[in-house]
């Protein structure tokens, strides 16, 4: 799954080069110039990540910061700020308001990437191109397949992000609308029972090779990926 990283910068030149380096690595680039526009984009989907300038026009980047973790929804969106300032006082109150890492201006496009890697790998495993294997089951983003032994899984575009998200966040409970917020990116403008439909969906095509186990429903919690039987779990 293509990570989508909003940069949240006023100047074009920098948010140029931001976005070529983001490109070049295989990640989305969301451009937003203000809080403003950065919330615009947040509505319509949830980001993987936010690169966010801390000297913004209106809203500086560490009020908007602080808004996004007082929000719910908000509150898990890994963000990385960006600054021209150097003064340690401000990367400490940049890191106390809930920034996972912070950066001064000038950066290499090597350093960024970096960063954007390390975060991404602490909060979000399924942005990255690697191979997970639950219970015989392999997916394979870099190949976008998914495989038992010889047998290939054929899956639509939501049921392989749903399998993904489920795979990479086993053996834990997601509610309905976790699961719209992680996979569709959005919990506001779809329906809950739009999870139902790819859950059933994808069920369907793991029966192909006898999976479909794998996905246990958890009565009035939400969803389950695990290769382990509970017997608390609903079945149906
Ligand atoms: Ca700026």
């Amino acid at each position: 799954m293509t990570a989508r990283i909003i940069i949240v910068e006023d100047e074009p030149a920098i948010q140029q080069m931001i976005a070529l380096t983001i490109i070049q690595a295989g990640y989305k680039p969301v451009y937003a110039h203000d809080a403003e526009e950065a919330m615009i984009q947040i509505n319509e989907a949830l980001p993987d990540l936010i690169l966010l300038d801390w000297m913004l026009p209106k809203m500086s980047g560490i009020e908007f910061a602080r808004m996004l973790r007082r929000n719910s929804r908000t509150q898990r969106i890994p963000i990385i700020m960006l600054t021209a300032r150097t003064d340690e006082n401000d990367k400490v109150s940049g890191l106390e308001i809930g920034a996972d890492d912070y950066m001064t201006k000038p950066f290499s496009p090597r350093e960024l990437i970096a960063r954007i890697k390390a975060v991404l790998r602490r909060r979000a495993p399924e942005a990255l191109d690697e191979m997970v294997t639950i219970d015989g089951l392999v997916f394979d983003p870099v190949n976008h397949r998914v495989t038992t032994g010889n047998n290939e899984v054929t899956l639509g575009p939501t049921e392989y992000r749903l399998l993904h998200f489920l795979m990479t966040h086993a053996d834990r409970v997601y509610s309905r609308a976790q699961l719209l917020d992680r996979v569709w990116g959005d919990h506001v403008f779809v329906e809950e029972r739009t999870v139902d439909v790819h859950i059933r969906r994808l069920r369907k095509a793991l029966e192909a090779v006898d999976k479909e186990a794998l996905i246990q429903t958890v009565r009035g919690a939400g969803y389950r990926f695990s290769a382990h039987a509970d017997p608390t779990l609903d079945m149906s």
